[in-house]
């Protein structure tokens, strides 16, 4: 069947559905006293930052989020493996070039090394340039002793404990920061940030800093993975692999100009669905006897659908059923097999491969026995999922003293377990989905919010660098050290 859009569906029915984490503009009408024009201001204020946004030019064309998901089709057939990565919430001050070039180089970093242990091309996903809006358990949340509302990411209010009331200007602010962050990611990548060294002479041993590997054996084991892909990069410069007008397939093609691409959770559907457009859909992605034009949320190209608000008949699935773009759903320990089958056949009707990412996070504890009878569900109704492990959300604990951190070794094993099971049901684990930064100080030093890994972090190291105002990320060495356990397991 081609795939057409489903005719009641519009950028706006998910209106009529319930919706959870919703953001209420306070003071609502009917508790404003009607001499508080300030909860006026901020109530009308929504209205008009919805007709201004829509107004505004889309962040991300039709023919990328079609390319990202031609690409993600390779990934579904195990052809090509994801990675997406980046911070849990991303602040407007993340938007300088220092951070975005800390957060790129990091995810290339990885990438290459994952190119190079698994022989298949890497889909780069970040989570960037529009992750600022945050679900969260609690309503309110106590600083210093002081109960305020919590904070629910820089779409909706600030961090500052006097500016913790939900502001609509703050999704056009959003607009701005995305719109700068992504032509910043352009403007580097269009100048060769990803490239490979040109020549002999200028830096082609790629190196990587290794001095943190406390373990003298892991050590050595990263140093010949280090060495290999340099020379494998050497190589392939020296025989001229073609950097301008031949083919760009395979390795090299994955490696010299890389693409990265857009990602953050759909929460708020007020800036989503203002941001979504009718747009002609390019003719490689049309379908003989399909839509000419199909609606894409140009906010970025690949949205998900968080753990807590994928009801079935809820306002976000409603929301994300009519888009082209690939989309990801967050899978957690409360999600049925049968549900997620239903859930799929509502966002995926036409089983397009490309379409939908399952991201899992079950924790370490859990997965064992809850990611069997995912997979095996999915296997059964046919749906050409992308199966990505998140490994940190599951895996969130309260270090002494109450600091949130996540332990390599949970991470760790939770993507083993992953890669076993898929193996021992015929499936493959397609990608991997984290929160992590690349960032570091003025003196060189990384962040410190996760325990372990191969510099082995201490719980009583956390306190020295724990800049996350959300979830702790994994630092850059960490971040290698994922990427250096998935490329020794070679992608099986
Ligand atoms: C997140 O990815 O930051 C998040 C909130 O995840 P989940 O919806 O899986 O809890
Ligand atoms: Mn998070």
């Amino acid at each position: 069947m081609a795939p057409t859009t489903a005719a009641d569906w519009s950028p706006s029915s998910w209106r009529s559905k319930p919706i959870v984490q919703d953001v209420v503009y306070p003071p609502e009408p009917e508790q404003v006293e009607p001499a508080d024009p300030v909860a006026w201001k901020r109530k009308q204020g929504l209205d008009q930052v919805v007709e201004k946004l829509e107004k505004l030019p889309p962040l991300v064309s039709a023919v990328e989020i079609e390319r990202l998901k031609a690409n993600l089709a390779n990934v579904s057939k195990g052809e090509a493996f994801l990675l997406q990565g980046g911070d849990c919430a991303e602040l407007f001050d993340y938007c300088s070039s220092e951070k975005i070039e800390h957060r790129l180089s990091l995810l290339l970093s990885m990438s290459l090394i994952l190119i190079w242990g698994m022989k298949l091309p890497v889909v780069r996903i970040a989570r960037m340039g529009g992750q600022y809006a945050k679900p969260r358990s609690k309503q309110t949340e106590v600083v210093d002793g002081v109960e305020l509302p919590s904070f629910r990411g820089h779409n909706v209010n600030g961090l500052d404990p006097n500016d913790r009331l939900p502001d609509p200007e703050r999704l056009l602010s959003a607009y701005f920061h995305s719109a700068a962050t992504v032509n910043h990611v352009r403007s580097l990548l269009a100048s060769g940030f990803a490239s490979l060294p040109s020549s002999r002479e200028e830096d082609v041993a790629w190196s990587l800093p290794l001095s943190h590997v406390r373990s003298p054996q892991l050590l050595s084991a990263y140093e010949d993975i280090v060495y290999n892909l340099s020379q494998a990069m050497e190589f392939m410069s020296v025989i001229g692999v073609d950097r301008s007008g031949g083919s760009k397939g395979g390795l090299h093609g994955a490696l010299e100009s890389a693409d990265i691409f857009m990602s953050h959770e759909a929460l708020m559907l007020e800036y989503e669905s203002a941001l979504t457009r009718k747009l002609p859909i390019p003719a490689f992605a049309r379908t003989e006897g399909g839509d000419k034009e199909g609606y894409y949320c140009t906010s970025a190209h690949f949205v998900w659908i968080g753990d807590r608000t994928r009801a079935l008949t809820g306002a976000h699935v409603e929301f994300f059923r009519g888009l082209r773009n690939p989309i990801g759903i967050k899978v957690g320990p409360s999600m049925d097999p049968e549900e997620l089958v239903r859930l799929l056949g509502i966002v995926d009707p036409n089983k397009e491969p490309g379409r939908v990412t399952l991201i899992s996070r079950y924790g370490a504890e859990l997965v064992e026995k809850l990611l069997p009878a995912h997979i095996e569900a999915v296997q059964k109704s046919g749906h050409p999922v992308i199966f990505c492990s998140d490994p940190m959300h599951g895996n969130t604990r309260s270090a002494a003293g109450g600091v949130k951190t996540r332990a390599m070794h949970d991470i760790v094993s939770e993507i083993s377990a992953s890669l076993r099971i898929h193996a021992s049901l015929g499936s493959k684990l397609n990608g991997i989905h984290l929160e992590l930064t690349g960032d570091i100080t003025p003196e060189g030093h990384s962040v410190t919010e996760c325990t372990g890994g191969s510099m082995e972090l201490a719980e009583e190291e956390l306190g020295l660098r724990f800049e996350s105002y959300c979830d702790p990320r994994l630092n850059f060495e960490q971040s290698l050290d994922v990427a250096f356990m998935l490329s020794q397991a070679g992608g099986r």
